[in-house]
């Protein structure tokens, strides 16, 4: 048995996938294995929902070792692989979804820049895009561009996005990543297109990058511990675009989920965790209680309900699970 963190504060968790990926530079999956020990190692604590985490703060008193849990994007492992455990726990959780939810294919365009940039065997020396009518030319000349071989894949397959870039592919893919985030949905899916070609990517992809069925979603909104959150209808990067956008890409999310749940939605986590003022002032209007973001940090008494920051949690077993809860609630 762990000691038991004693500070006056809570914390939110922060999932993508509960699942083991070929790569994961974004550090977003915990394996199913680590997942349930983790979930184990939460029995010590007082696991709430992020509607009372957020009651708790505009009350001014969280209750000691509280903590909430959330998943973004809705991938399908979320119901695979989370969703029962989580029940047989009784836990609440709050699962963010953009309208990807229900669609058949891999939605997300960074899943899909990471297949065509970072794991497909060969890429053309020259890229070329045209975005905005600009046109943008990357010369990828070196031994980069070459056939990697499947045993140098795996082993790039380990870079993590925030080191060292060790190929000129991976440097593109780091440049191409942070652009992106700038784009509207529709030049994504361009960018995308135009990649897809010009490296005659198939657009084949494992089932761990689909988002929730229809159906499943229709089994987990039936628990009812669970919350489902809005994510933004294409997942944008709020603080990049205008007030008229922001307004429209959270108001279409809330319509298409709340068509979907028959109940109304609302909480909220910031895609990327992009978010201003105006951002926080829509949400009221539209009736949310509460924003997550994904600043690390606990959440205390002195916090904002719709900026509630959140720790992400990565693929440790219970130990060094426990060990980062132990040091969150240090802090
Ligand atoms: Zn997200």
């Amino acid at each position: 048995m762990f000691k038991k963190a004693q500070k006056h504060c809570g914390l939110i968790l922060m999932y993508h996938h509960i699942n083991t990926l070929e790569s994961d530079e974004w550090q977003l999956a915990v394996s199913a294995k680590n997942f349930a020990e983790q979930l184990s190692v939460l029995s010590d604590f007082n696991v709430v929902s992020i509607n009372e985490m957020a009651d708790a703060v505009r009350a001014k008193s969280v209750r000691p070792n509280s903590i909430a849990i959330s998943f973004d994007d809705g991938y399908e492992d979320n119901y695979s692989n989370a969703a029962s455990l989580l029940a047989n726990y009784r836990y609440p959780a709050s699962f963010f979804l953009t309208n990807s939810i229900g669609n058949e294919q891999p939605q997300y365009w960074w899943d899909e820049l990471e297949r065509i940039l970072l794991l497909s065997k060969h890429i053309p020396e020259i890229l070329e895009l045209n975005v905005r009518s600009v046109r943008y030319r990357w010369n990828l000349s070196g031994n980069w561009t070459e056939i990697i071989s499947p045993a140098s894949l795996s082993e790039l397959a380990g870079w993590l996005r925030w080191k060292v870039p060790p190929s000129t592919r991976h440097a593109l893919f780091v440049y191409i990543s942070e652009w992106m985030k700038s784009l509207t949905y529709e030049e994504q899916q361009s960018v995308i297109e135009q990649l897809k070609l010009q490296c005659n990517d198939k657009g084949e992809r494992s089932d761990a990058f689909k988002c929730i069925s229809s159906a499943n979603l229709d089994s987990l909104r039936q628990i009812s511990q669970f919350e489902i959150g809005g994510h933004t209808a294409t997942h944008i990067a709020l603080t990049n675009f205008s007030n008229a956008i922001k307004s429209q890409s959270i108001h279409s999310n809330k319509v298409f989920l709340e068509s979907i749940l028959y109940q109304p939605v609302t909480g909220f986590a910031y895609p990327h965790g992009s978010y201003d003022k105006d951002s926080i002032d829509i949400l009221q209007q539209m009736g949310f209680r509460y924003g997550c973001t994904t600043q690390e940090a606990v959440v205390t008494t002195e916090a904002d309900p719709y900026k509630l920051p959140r720790f992400h949690a990565k693929d440790w077993n219970g130990r060094q699970f426990h060990q980062h809860i132990e040091e969150w609630m240090g802090k």
